[in-house]
């Protein structure tokens, strides 16, 4: 969404910007008639034949339609409203922190600048970021608030959203009523006189399309028949603005302006024909299908590259919608050959797409890694088309994609109520804290992907469970999230219980159980078996008993009368895998990802990504360099804080983990979890006592003979290199005489509680303290800052040394997730942990894997 900001930004003030994007014409001449010709038999008509003077001609298009047969054999979606995800599952949390992100905005300031346009009396502030007054794009968030509310009543009944967004529709319903047009916006309607005018404006289709698929959603989800009226009478009114500049211009001039980025109009209007029946709201929706896009995907052409994604992604969902709607089989055939390109050319490990905004070559992604990958928005929209797709082929590849698109790249993107990502880097060495926007702030962001990421976690419980009808009620469960569901065709109650997940464990357990009420005659489930996990050692039961399994990749069906208590259960051991980056060059072919299952591994490092695999016999078996983290190992994390003037200090390494000997240890701020400063200062303590258990309090430490092991440096430790010497991290047994990692953990010299000093194995008598020398740290990649030194000293005649040299000693402020791995790397190893649990630390996902 951004990019348009951008490119108008550019074309300002130079030329070369209109070189940065694609934009087709949507003229006939687009495409060569003989082209469109081949491509549309035997469907009769290619979505670029375009003739001015039928587009309004209803009569025309029906004959048109009745040659197709509307399809009939989708699976049904199951109602929103009958599916509760489990408040303590991962989804269920992920789903509260969005719910209440949208009770904590406000009616007033949310509707501020309808109010302002409709000359009616403004409350409060308007908020800020994309929905300040003078942001053209005002007003998107509030149609993305009102779906986003919507798909939350229905999964939630909580009457406090319910109360909330009745009063948006209900101010937005004055505020249309003032206006008298049927016109509904936060901005004037000359917005649109500049876009027909073919003028510079920021996407005002764009924000319409968001205002009225809110208005739907309100009356799909929530029944507000309000809604539904004020939409009809906003379709009216820019059905009148179409067809008065087709008439007065031409329909090029319609077609150039669907140039700038227009949502998913024909998706919105071809829905809102499937509740009204209404002509008008068909042909509109056609009049948005931008014929030269859709128009090469009819022929099967990979045209991607260089087209703004987000722009696109939805008129394919309205395309879609059309096969739904019509049976056309060219729509059918749009959407399948879309998600096949961007599956296999277009897409990360994580399942997102896009560089920077758009699409780049097919199959060339390794040059694509940086802080502006997939844009929040594009994930959010792609998991539709393939939601769709599996709807209507059962075929298991678009199931697989909607779990990874959604495991790694929606979970990956919020970070507390209203903290999300816009974009989401895939580079070496990045932080989600560090990309162009960073994480957004609740009241002052609203960008396009605060709209879709309130969406998408408001509908996470919609794609868990799928209905097939038919003699025998047929339920498909595709995603294993903690969930229950009111299976009315099965007349049955359904409760889901997918266990976590450890890499030290690495089975998945996933239970489907009827505790109150079993079916009432004989019906099916037909469950995923997920293609990454493995038939060696899976197992199903039914109430304790075996069942057969079929292989991965295919759904284990059971039909039988289900009694209330009846338990199924399934243990499916989980696969390490490596991924190649859809790039087909030779010299990237070593750019691979490490997955656990569904859960993209990322490594914590600051740019590092060489694993060198030859030392190990094959690279097929990955658990000879990729083990687990075992699970006692948290127990042994812990962090050491000293006060020095004011404020708290954390031992911490920092500088370059590559050339681990420039790798310092320092006093630095304490930090906050999840950020790269508590990742450096954490260590993992060991101790070579086999009776040693973990620590729990600090005098089950006191007089041992410990290591320190950097959190994300498996393998190093801290040592020191003589008194008088700053500390260093070296690699574990590569100690020298002048150079030892092994300390003595005694209590603190200062004689306080829970205060330990380190002292040095080698020279007894010799402690580790801060310094008053400090050093220059590098923070990121732009802030420096001073930090007091630590060193070997062994002079403690003062009382004043002897607090410098007493730490307090508390667990480690960085904890192991329960998926982390070691991998072992060419010069160092990594630590690994999923994606979507990195909060601000930096990490790379893909690595640079040789033989
Ligand atoms: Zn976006």
């Amino acid at each position: 969404m951004m990019w348009r900001l951008f490119f108008i930004l550019v074309l300002s003030f130079s030329q070369w910007g209109a070189a940065n994007c694609k934009v087709c014409t949507n003229f006939n001449t687009d495409i060569a008639e003989d082209k469109r010709k081949a491509a549309a038999a035997p469907h009769h008509e290619h979505p670029a034949d375009i003739h001015s003077l039928d587009e309004f001609n209803w009569a025309k298009m029906k004959r048109k339609l009745e040659r197709f047969k509307v399809p009939d054999h989708f699976l049904k979606q199951v109602p929103l409203h009958n599916v509760r995800l489990d408040p303590k599952g991962l989804h269920g949390r992920a789903q509260k922190m969005t719910l209440d992100y949208l009770l904590m905005l406000d009616v007033d300031r949310l509707v501020w600048s309808f109010r302002k346009t409709a000359s009616l009396r403004t409350r409060g502030k308007p908020y800020g970021g994309w929905e300040k007054p003078e942001e053209e794009l005002r007003g998107h968030y509030v149609g993305h608030y009102l779906s986003a509310t919507a798909l939350l009543w229905a999964s939630t009944h909580d009457q406090r959203i319910q109360d909330k967004m009745s009063k948006v529709v209900n101010a937005l319903h004055e505020c249309q009523q003032k206006l008298g047009s049927g016109y509904l916006s936060a901005f004037p309607s000359e917005q649109f006189d500049r876009v027909e005018a073919l003028k510079d404006c920021w996407a005002p289709y764009y924000t319409i399309h968001k205002i009225m698929a809110g208005l739907l959603d309100q009356y799909k989800y929530a029944g507000n028949q309000k809604a539904l009226k004020m939409l009809t009478w906003m379709v009216e009114y820019f059905y009148k603005r179409v067809q008065n500049v087709i008439s007065k211009h031409s329909i090029e001039r319609h077609h150039l302006m669907l140039a700038e980025e227009h949502g998913g109009m024909n998706d919105l209007l071809y829905r809102l024909y499937n509740v009204t029946g209404d002509p008008k709201h068909f042909l509109l929706g056609r009049l948005f299908d931008k014929p030269c896009f859709l128009g090469a995907l009819a022929l099967q052409e990979d045209e991607l590259s260089g087209y703004h994604s987000n722009t696109h992604i939805p008129i394919v969902i309205g395309a879609q919608m059309r096969y739904e709607l019509t049976g056309d089989p060219l729509y059918e055939a749009i959407g399948t050959y879309f998600m096949d390109i961007v599956n296999s050319s277009h897409s990360y490990a994580t399942g997102g797409t896009s560089v920077r905004e758009a699409w780049s070559d097919p199959k060339r992604l390794a040059t694509t890694l940086e802080t502006q990958n997939e844009e929040t928005c594009t994930t959010y929209n792609m998991l539709k088309v393939s939601g769709n797709l599996f709807r209507w082929s059962k075929e298991m590849a678009y199931a697989d994609y909607y779990e990874r698109a959604l495991t790694n790249g929606i979970l990956s993107i919020q970070k507390g109520p209203g903290v999300y990502i816009y974009f989401f880097p895939l580079g070496r060495g990045v932080s989600k804290a560090i990309s162009h926007w960073g994480w957004g702030k609740p009241f002052d962001a609203f960008w396009c992907c605060y709209g879709t990421a309130s969406e998408t976690f408001s509908k996470l419980g919609d794609s868990i469970y799928f209905e097939e009808e038919g003699k025998i009620p047929t339920l498909y469960i595709t995603q294993f999230i903690s969930s229950s569901l009111v299976w009315e065709s099965g007349n049955a109650e359904i409760h889901q219980i997918a266990h976590p997940v450890f890499s030290w464990d690495p089975i998945f357990r996933v239970e489907f159980s009827f505790p109150v009420k079993g079916t009432a005659n004989e019906a099916t489930l037909n469950i995923r078996l997920p293609f990454w996990s493995s038939s060696v050692g899976a197992k199903a039961e039914f109430n304790a008993q075996n069942l057969p399994l079929p292989p991965p990749g295919s759904f284990l069906s059971v039909t039988k009368k289900w009694n209330a208590g009846d338990k199924l259960t399934l243990e499916l051991p989980i696969n390490l895998r490596l991924e190649h980056i859809q790039d087909d060059r030779p010299d990237f072919a070593s750019v691979q990802a490490i997955l656990f299952g569904p859960y993209v591994l990322a490594g914590h490092s600051n740019g590092d990504w060489d694993i060198q695999t030859k030392k190990y016999s094959s690279t097929k078996s990955l658990s000879e360099w990729i083990t687990p983290i075992p699970q006692t190992y948290n127990s042994l994390l812990v962090s050491f804080s000293q006060a020095i003037r004011n404020s708290t200090f954390a031992l911490s390494k920092h500088g370059d983990d590559h050339h681990h000997h420039e790798t310092m240890i320092s006093m630095l701020n304490y930090p906050q979890p999840g950020t790269n400063g508590s990742v450096n200062a954490t260590f993992r303590l060991i101790i070579d006592d086999p009776n040693f258990k973990g620590f729990s309090s600090v005098k089950d430490v006191i007089g041992k003979s410990v290591a320190l092991e950097p959190f994300d440096l498996p393998g190093m430790a801290v040592a020191h290199q003589g008194p008088g010497k700053n500390l260093t991290v070296v690699r574990r047994n590569s100690e020298t005489s002048k150079c030892s990692s092994t300390f003595r953990l005694v209590a603190g010299l200062d004689g306080k509680k829970n205060s330990v000093s380190l002292e040095a194995d080698t020279s007894k008598g010799c402690f580790v303290v801060t310094s008053g020398a400090k050093t220059s740290v590098k923070l990121n990649r732009s802030k420096s800052a001073t930090a007091p030194c630590v060193r070997l000293s062994c002079n403690f005649k003062l009382k004043k040394s002897k607090k410098k040299a007493s730490f307090l000693l508390s667990k480690g402020i960085s904890q192991y997730d329960p998926i982390s791995f070691v991998a072992k790397g060419a010069t160092r190893s990594f630590l690994l942990q999923p994606i979507h649990t990195i909060r601000d630390q930096h990490y790379t996902i893909y690595f640079n894997i040789t033989a």
